[in-house]
């Protein structure tokens, strides 16, 4: 089964809207949002309402909860991107809406995993808010100790950096490993980059494609009926989810495998000078923000 991956899309519908469509075209139901939906960008609510409408698993970001909580740790310009994203919130104008919007952000969760892999917004040691960037490879205490608490395959996003760490201490970019990379015995942890501000020095939104190789062959771009994605559950442990399977002796997609556990990330343009016209438009949001996205910093 194929299932697309987005992070940190920081308010930004010209990118989200070229993402979505992106994997519609390729026959992708099952999105998973890594957190931040908002901050930064100039269209939070309807940020939030696609991916309400589009996702089925979507963790918290720390940007979605500086704005439900009290901001902690942001610059100033990000700060200030932070309240006036909260502004939205809280119009009275969309009273109803606002409303379903903040009991959404407040039921999201910091984690989710799914057989061998792993999904969070920062780290598999604080979800919510530490950065795991590619310099990170030298620093082989932080890295023994991240994968330490990596069962298998993590994946985040946060740094809006994308890229492929493994436990030998190196990290791949996309352009480096022709935006592929199969999965194998060894840990690792993939960053999905960001859909609406990427900072890679590509200004095209980002996404992985996880292909966890189970019901295709490789190659396959078919979906896997449901009775051929598990051929022998067995009876259920009591405690299991019935919808995803979970539980303790639930066979995981990895030794269901008929297929490789690839992951594939895609980058695509979209209408940049439409968002940094907007933002420039926004007193609260800094000029900043919308020139670091002709740039992808
Ligand atoms: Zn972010």
């Amino acid at each position: 089964m194929r299932r697309a991956l987005i992070s940190d899309i920081h308010g930004n519908l010209e990118a989200l809207e070229v993402v979505l469509a992106d994997i519609k075209a390729q026959g992708i139901t099952e999105i998973f949002c890594l957190g931040d939906i908002i901050g930064y960008g100039p269209n939070p609510r309807e940020c939030i309402d696609r991916v309400m409408e589009n996702c089925t698993a979507i963790l918290l970001g720390n940007h979605d909860q500086g704005a439900m909580f009290d901001p902690d740790g942001f610059n100033i310009g990000a700060e200030r991107a932070i309240f006036w994203t909260r502004e939205q919130l809280e119009n009275p104008n969309d009273r109803v809406n606002n409303e379903r919007r903040w009991e959404f952000l407040g039921m999201l969760p910091r984690s989710h995993r799914l057989g061998p892999f792993l999904f969070v917004h920062g780290s598999p040691r604080n979800p919510l808010s530490e950065y795991i960037f590619p310099e990170d490879i030298y620093n082989h205490r932080k890295m023994e100790r991240l994968f330490q608490l990596v069962e298998k395959y993590c994946f985040q996003g946060h740094t809006h950096v994308p890229g492929v760490f493994t436990e030998g201490y190196q990290f791949y970019a996309p352009e480096e490993i022709d935006n592929e990379y199969t999965l194998g015995d060894g840990k690792v942890m993939i960053n999905v980059g960001s859909v609406g501000q990427p900072r890679d020095g590509d200004p095209r939104a980002c996404y992985v494609i996880l292909e966890d190789g189970v019901g295709a062959a490789p190659g396959s771009t078919a979906e896997a009926p449901p009775t051929v994605e598990r051929p022998n559950p067995g009876p259920r442990p009591p405690g299991t989810d019935p919808e995803t399977g979970e539980g303790p002796d639930t066979p995981t997609p990895r030794n269901l495998a008929t297929g490789a556990v690839r992951v594939t990330f895609r980058r695509l343009a979209y209408d940049h000078e439409t968002t940094i016209q907007k933002i420039y438009a926004i007193s609260e949001l800094e000029p900043f923000l919308g020139d670091r996205l002709r740039q992808g910093r």
